[in-house]
């Protein structure tokens, strides 16, 4: 069942990901390295890549940075975005390094013929461009109208679209990104009513990693319920990976994205006879690099224990410092609790390395 209607955007290709429509909702984030230090930067990316990046971001505060696109480009396997402000130069020579994709906002890059430059470059590459509007860097005259509201990130967007449109070119993605949840909902409901295009989703400036990872649930999962959204980037004040984990966790519980483990694990109680929090924590580590999707019970007592560990792919329930292992409903084994993650460990890589 569809829980969630997608809006109807129009489809863009950045790189081989394609975005909008009804594609799987991607996963972005953004480096925070100096871009100029390729060995840093591609050492991040490709971290990225390992949990599960769908898309990378690097910021090209300079030429210098600019200049060092293709040899990082060369190194990875996800597409990559220049983040350009102001400068239409560091588009033109991120373009010519061979980016993916742009973030750009045209109504800051000076003037029409500059516009008409940075679009004639992409339009023959056929590389999109993402309209960035954050509520923190409205243009005066927008604010002067509108105030520090929804409607103004609108319109903010809405005038940079018009200055491509203006150059036939519709290879775009906007993003309307304010540190107000309901702000930004409200902005993205208004603005799908106007335009087609795809949608980048996020709650900028979100916070610290649990802070931020759920006041980007609740936002993500707002927009998303509403079928507004075709690729995401959490951020977090923490290392891009984490951005990764929340993101796919958010998508994960919408039934949106499948990937790697669901944890199922109790919250402990008077009953709990084993360490279950540091059991917990041990699998969900252990277990970090597992790409199939598969659900493990890690579970406190044999009350419930079994029962959820019955449900699940794979699933432990501790006793009075032993603990039963499970696979699909049927009991492996009981071993003592020193030994139980192990165990399961080794029974889902092999269940794994088999399908
Ligand atoms: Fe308590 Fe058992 Fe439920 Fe865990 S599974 S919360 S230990 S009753």
């Amino acid at each position: 069942m569809n829980f969630w209607p997608r809006r109807q955007s129009r489809e863009i290709e950045l790189g081989q990901v394609k975005i909008g429509g009804q594609t799987p909702v991607s996963v972005q984030s953004m480096t925070n390295t100096d871009t100029r230090d390729i060995a840093a930067t591609v050492a991040q990316i490709k971290r990225l890549e390992a949990v599960g990046c769908e898309l990378v971001r690097v910021a090209v505060p300079d030429e210098k940075a600019a200049k060092s696109l293709s040899l990082i480009k060369k190194e990875i396997a996800i597409p990559l975005i220049a983040d350009i402000h102001f400068n239409h130069r560091l588009a033109l020579i991120s373009v010519e390094q061979g980016v993916d994709g742009l973030r750009l906002n045209p109504g800051n890059i000076g003037s029409a013929a500059r516009v008409r430059e940075v679009v004639a470059a992409c339009r023959e590459q056929a590389i999109p461009i993402r309209i960035g509007v954050n509520g923190g860097s409205l243009e005066k005259e927008v604010v002067e109208r509108y105030g520090y509201t929804p409607e103004a990130l609108v319109e903010s967007a809405l005038g940079h679209i018009r200055l491509l449109e203006d150059e036939n070119f519709d290879i775009i993605k906007i993003s309307l990104k304010s540190s107000d949840v309901m702000a930004t909902l409200t902005a993205y409901r208004l603005l799908a009513k106007r335009v087609d295009y795809p949608f980048h989703i996020g709650i900028t400036e979100a916070g610290t990693k649990l802070r931020g990872a759920i006041k980007s649930a609740v936002g993500l999962a707002l927009l998303l319920g509403e079928g507004l959204g075709d690729t995401l980037r959490v951020s977090l004040t923490a290392a891009p990976e984490e951005e990764i984990f929340v993101a796919f966790e958010i998508l994960k519980s919408m039934g949106l994205r499948q990937r790697g483990i669901e944890l199922i694990s109790c919250p402990t109680c008077g009953r709990t006879e084993v360490e279950l929090i540091k059991l917990a924590e041990q699998v969900e580590k252990a277990l970090a690099h597992i790409q199939e999707p598969l659900k493990i019970a890690v579970m406190g007592c044999v009350v419930n224990g079994p029962g959820e560990a019955r449900h699940a792919d794979f699933g432990i329930a501790g006793g009075k410092g032993v603990g039963l292992l499970f696979r699909k409903g049927e009991i492996l084994g009981k071993l003592p609790e020193n030994e139980l993650v192990k165990a399961l460990v080794a029974e889902v890589e092999n269940y794994v390395a088999v399908h």
